[in-house]
């Protein structure tokens, strides 16, 4: 898969945003779709869900995540975002802190960002991997454009999600296409207003230099990390509120495949819950007979 070419960051799918019970009606019914299934994953919880964004900056992680998840129980999720390692984090293997944050059962995480880092940002700047101190024995085998790592290190997420989806988390990896043209207008409108400035900062611009690079590193990512158990979704970002119907339906799918369902009680429950129910309402009538002798004696006192 080579980009920009093979996807279209502009399409809506034949929508349009003022179709009348088209965009907004889609969206509502993907976003309460997700919080019923949430609801069901939470009580069965057998299975967890892994939601991977990976995106250029400005492409709307932040918002997409906002909007598809706005009906979802906050009890049932959980973000991450991951920005540059700390010290502790590069002292430990690449997937160390990841593997900290996969969900448990029932639960659904969303990484904003996440190890495709280690194949995206790293690769683009070579240099980065030095503070990862990898063995030099592998580096020497690597040899001078450290070609084998990023063959290496497909080969070990791909194994990782392999791992988890046996294990019962499903692996939802959504790729937010935005093009070239769309991040210089939304980096202006950063630049220009003023409760946006905060979005905005010069590493931006620097890293919008290394475009073609990046491209190129998502390419790799794309063809490489597209499995059959953790497939990626290219999502047309250009238009904000396209890319969050079919983040949201891209999600919903995967809850749909779970289909999970609250528990059924058995018989054997059925019948503790019912030995409880006595004991509990036995309880309750002790109680007022013991309280009215109770009375019955103060009264017998004269108090
Ligand atoms: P925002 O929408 O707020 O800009 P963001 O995800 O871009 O969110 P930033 O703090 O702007 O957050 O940037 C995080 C930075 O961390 C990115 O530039 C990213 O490339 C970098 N980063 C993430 N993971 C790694 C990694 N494993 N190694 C090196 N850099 C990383
Ligand atoms: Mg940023």
């Amino acid at each position: 898969m080579r980009l920009p070419g093979d996807f279209n960051p502009g399409s809506t799918g034949g929508y349009s945003r003022d179709d009348a019970g088209g965009a907004q009606q889609l969206l509502q019914q993907g976003i309460a779709l997700l919080a019923d299934f949430q609801a069901r994953l939470a009580a069965q919880a057998t299975d967890g869900v892994l939601v991977i964004l990976q995106a250029m900056d400005a492409a709307g992680k932040d918002g997409t995540i906002r909007h598809v998840m706005s009906g979802v129980n906050p009890q049932g999720v959980a973000v991450h975002g991951f920005k540059v390692p700390s010290a502790e984090e590069l002292a430990h293997d690449y997937l160390w802190r990841y593997a900290a944050a996969v969900p448990a059962r029932g639960q659904i995480a969303i990484f904003n960002r996440s190890y495709y880092e280690e194949v995206l940002v790293v690769r683009v700047h070579p240099e980065l991997l030095a503070n990862q101190r990898l063995p030099g024995r592998r580096a020497a085998e690597d040899g001078q454009n450290h070609l084998g790592v990023w063959e290496r290190r497909f080969r070990e997420i791909n194994n990782f999600e392999r791992y988890l989806s046996d294990n019962g988390v499903h692996v939802v990896k959504l790729f937010l296409n935005l093009s070239k043209d769309a991040q210089r207008k939304r980096f202006l409108s950063r630049i220009e207003e003023p409760e946006k400035n905060w979005k905005f900062t010069g590493a931006d611009v620097r890293e919008r230099g290394y475009w073609d690079a990046y491209q190129s590193a998502f390419s790799h990512v794309l063809s490489n990390t597209s499995t059959k158990w953790a497939p990626w979704y290219v999502i047309p970002a250009d238009s904000k509120w396209f890319t969050r119907i079919v983040a949201a339906g891209v999600i919903a799918n995967a809850l749909l495949d779970i289909d999970p369902s609250y528990p059924t009680v058995e018989q054997e429950a059925h019948a503790s819950l019912k030995a409880a129910r006595h004991q509990l309402e036995a309880e309750d009538s002790m109680g007022k007979r013991s309280s009215k002798t109770a009375a019955r004696k103060a009264h017998l006192r004269g108090s």
